[in-house]
């Protein structure tokens, strides 16, 4: 019955050059997003952007609900501009809406505000256009925020878990295009461990498009840490190896910000006095999109992207297999910086990365 989805945009003071920027890279997204479905024009007019339907109004739907930058959509019918074309459209998209019957309103133009009018379930709306009447009665909500690719890159440092997922969506949300990096430590973390990463960026690629996924190869900087420094030091040094390295990467990538799933107070690295001390080997902004959250509210995100199911996977992670006995909760800057003088940081660092491994992942992976 129908044959068109509107699609609605916040056009955020959007204006001229950059309007039009933010336009085409949603029109291309979502172009992306339905792909793999049956193939069709996605046309851009009248500050809208309008989808055709072909036989699959649910699925394309769906898909449209997973392309950040969109608010809301509607199937809409387009009939010929005469009252009885509009009236049987009407009915048509009232029936669908309210099935079982009930109150509804036709959208009007209402002035006088002291007319007596009870509130109604369900607005049908009408938009007369040269082109034709348009008459739709469902505003179905969407994923908002920004299209990625509107933003800018940045590296996500992704763990197997459950917050640093969540922490790229929200980064994509926004717009951002992420270059995950990933510390693996084979053979003291498992393939497996690896293969639960590159799901986790299938997931994160069906909002993205696609993911690059650096896989860093991480087990001689842990072993020098082990070997030359304070147990209770362990955590911090490692990821102060591990910011330096991000910042590496994102340099290379052309990344401006490293975003991670970390929250206050959730283990001992996330103490502030923790996060000061590990923060000071970059000048890059770090962003920590669940700074603010509590464990709930993440897990919530997390399942309702369905990544939860992956990240509570049983693996083993490079930071809890060092983990030591008592972490230091409030490392000192000096400390830890007096402790690095036994590494040779810069050959450490070189070396992971010449064994650096980089995949592409991209949605189709998954959808197919
Ligand atoms: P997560 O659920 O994301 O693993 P967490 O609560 O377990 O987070 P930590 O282990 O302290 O917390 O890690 C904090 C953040 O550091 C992670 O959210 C992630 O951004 C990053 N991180 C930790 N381990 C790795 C890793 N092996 N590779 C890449 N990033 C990592
Ligand atoms: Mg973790």
């Amino acid at each position: 019955m129908y044959e068109l989805i509107l699609v609605r945009y916040g056009e955020l003071g959007l204006k001229g050059k950059n309007k039009s920027q933010f336009i085409n890279r949603l029109v291309l997204n979502i172009k992306r997003g339905i792909k793999g479905l049956a193939p069709r024009e996605v046309i851009s007019t009248w500050g809208r952007i309008w989808v055709p339907v072909r036989d699959d109004l649910d699925q394309t739907i769906e898909r449209l609900q997973q392309v950040f930058g969109i608010y809301s959509v509607s199937p809409v019918i387009k009939v010929e501009k005469n009252l009885s074309a509009i009236q049987e459209a009407a009915l048509k998209v009232l029936h669908d809406a309210l099935p079982q019957g009930g109150s509804f309103k036709v959208e009007t133009r209402r002035p006088d505000k002291t007319f007596p009018m009870l509130s109604p379930e369900h607005t049908i709306q009408v938009e007369i256009r040269s082109e034709g009447a348009f008459v739709y009665g469902q505003v179905i909500p969407c994923a908002k925020g920004l299209p990625v690719g509107s933003s800018g890159r940045a590296v996500l440092m992704l763990s197997g878990g459950i917050d640093s997922p969540v922490a790229g969506w929200m980064a994509m949300k926004r717009g951002v295009t992420i270059e995950a990096v990933h510390f693996h430590s084979f053979p003291f973390t498992s393939e497996r461990a690896k293969q639960k990463v590159i799901d986790l960026c299938q997931v994160l690629a069906l909002w993205g498009g696609k993911i690059r996924l650096h896989v860093v190869h991480f087990t001689e900087i842990q072993k020098a840490i082990r070997q030359n420094c304070r147990e209770e030091y362990g955590i911090t040094i490692m990821r102060r190896m591990m910011f330096r390295l991000a910042e590496r990467i994102a340099a290379e990538n052309k990344a401006f910000a490293i975003y991670t799933g970390e929250s206050v107070g959730q283990v001992a690295s996330q103490t502030l006095e923790s996060m000061y001390t590990i923060n000071q080997v970059t000048n890059m902004p770090v962003l920590r999109p669940l700074v603010g959250m509590d464990k709930e509210e993440i897990i919530k995100i997390s399942q309702s992207i369905k990544a939860f199911d992956i990240s509570i996977r049983p693996y083993e992670d490079c930071c809890t297999i060092f983990l030591p006995d008592y972490p230091k909760i409030r490392p000192r800057l000096e400390e830890a910086i007096m402790m690095e003088e036994k590494l040779d940081v810069e050959a450490l660092i070189r070396e992971a990365l010449e064994k650096t491994e980089v995949l592409e992942i991209i949605q189709e992976e998954i959808i197919s």
